[in-house]
């Protein structure tokens, strides 16, 4: 992409409405705009981040053996009425009623709704396990939407849920979600941290909650530092082996951590005290098994091995997408902007040209563009008639892993600068050879 041609609205101004860096970092660098209170147009940039996020989760849910399907975001209110939640939730279900005085709903999950296709085409204990996802907008009219597209009220969320034959089955369907997860995340370039939490008013026995830990988080967590020292890495997984998906789960669960809500005092204080951690969390993500609470209200039943009609055992798992760009720049900037880790980042590597219309430093730029091009690399190529400073300003905001300046003084003696977002690291090389470490 070249930038002249691009739709980058940066901002010079620090936004007086954002609270925390996340959300000031993402008006500044153009990815957001606010449309009304908690709801936000997503600029390209952050459109393109969005889509990049949105992909990982896509392809460790269909590797995990989930399948993707989509629910549409407005909501008939019968079926919330046969659950017994439409009275229940209460304010944040944002209701509508449409030109027929039907009560109409905007999705703010999709438990009952999903329960209802279930139980139109499911019938039989063969046709599970089941594991069915959608990645959609949901609508939460919260209190105090804030942090942008932390804390929004239109936000975009990935929610799955398991059909089980028994409870045994249904817990391999929460384990098979955690493992993913912790893939999910690790690939993203996060560390989120499975805690024990607090069902809430989706119900249930067994909950994790997956936490990133930053100053600005709304969760108070405690935690055993060894829990940090876990890495997923590209172990392979055989998702249908539940003693293999059981050991990894028991492998992250074992050290303590806990939000506040289930936090055990006395459990805390048996960790070694210089491992001890309390600190504050950003709620990334959240796995529940609830077993027949939709199921058994809703008639989802399926005929089992001996004849018998049984209520399947079903289980929730979501991951809040939008939240997690959020999440993400809380983990990663600094004073100047943003630092996208490599797997979510916009752009691989920015092309500065520090003389425009200068003929050899043009034709390296678009010899670089084109070399990366051809590796399968984006890269965002800075064509505009503007000073080196302000041309930098706007790369470190933007936070691209690489950037490569080319100028005619460094093309005389055949180099331009590689520069690291990260380290701020600067290396004189060759146009090849900077190709080559970008890829
Ligand atoms: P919170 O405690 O932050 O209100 P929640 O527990 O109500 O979140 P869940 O029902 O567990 O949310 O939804 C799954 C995921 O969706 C959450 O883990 C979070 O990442 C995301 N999410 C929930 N509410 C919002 C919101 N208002 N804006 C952005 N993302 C959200
Ligand atoms: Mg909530
Ligand atoms: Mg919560
Ligand atoms: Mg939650």
């Amino acid at each position: 992409m070249r930038l002249s041609r691009y739709f980058l609205p940066v901002l010079k101004e620090t936004p007086s409405e954002a609270q925390i860096a996340s959300h000031r970092l993402m008006l500044r660098a153009g990815m957001i705009k606010q449309a009304s209170a908690g709801i936000y147009s997503w600029l390209p940039m952050g459109f393109k981040v969005l889509k990049k996020l949105e992909a990982i989760v896509h392809e460790e849910q269909i590797r995990a053996g989930h399948i993707p399907m989509l629910m549409p975001t407005l909501q008939s209110a019968d079926l919330w009425r046969e659950s017994g939640r439409y009275d229940a939730y209460g304010p944040e279900m944002l209701r509508i009623r449409d030109r027929h005085d039907r009560d109409m709903l905007y999705g703010p999950t999709n438990e009952e709704m999903i329960t209802d296709i279930f139980r139109s085409h499911v019938g039989s204990y063969k046709d599970l396990p089941l594991t069915l996802y959608h990645i959609q907008w949901k609508f939460r009219d919260e209190v105090r939407p804030r942090f942008g597209v932390m804390r929004g009220r239109e936000f975009y969320m990935k929610d799955g849920y398991n059909f089980d034959i028994d409870y045994d089955s249904a817990i391999h369907a929460y384990n098979r979600h955690m493992v993913s997860y912790l893939r999910t995340y690790e690939r993203m370039g996060l560390k989120a941290i499975p805690m024990r939490a607090d069902s809430g008013p989706i119900g249930g026995d067994d909950t994790h909650e997956f936490l990133v830990l930053a100053d600005t988080g709304e969760s108070e967590v405690f935690y055993d530092s060894a829990i940090l020292d876990l890495t997923f890495g590209d172990r392979h997984v055989n998702y249908d082996d539940r003693a293999e998906c059981a050991q990894i789960v028991k492998e992250w669960t074992t050290p303590y951590a806990r939000t506040d809500e289930t936090h055990d005092a006395a459990l805390y204080d048996a960790i070694p005290e210089a491992r001890r951690r309390s600190s504050r969390g950003i709620e990334v993500g959240q796995i529940f098994y609830f077993g027949t609470k939709y199921s058994e209200p809703m008639g989802a039943t399926v005929v089992n091995d001996k004849g018998e009609r049984v209520p399947v055992h079903m289980g929730s798992h979501g991951i809040g997408v939008s939240r997690l760009v959020g999440a993400l720049i809380e983990a990663n900037h600094d004073d100047r902007g943003i630092i996208w880790p490599e797997g979510v980042t916009p752009f691989h590597c920015g092309i500065v040209n520090l003389k425009q219309g200068d003929a050899e430093a043009d034709a390296a730029c678009k010899g670089i563009y084109k070399a990366l091009s051809d590796k399968g690399l984006e890269p965002l190529y800075d064509d505009r008639e503007e000073r080196a400073g302000a041309k930098f300003a706007t790369m470190d905001l933007i936070g691209l892993p690489w950037r490569i300046t080319v100028g005619p003084r460094g093309l005389k003696t055949g180099v331009v600068e590689l520069t690291s977002r990260r380290t701020g690291d600067s290396e004189e090389m060759s146009p090849e050879a900077a190709v080559a470490r970008v890829a």
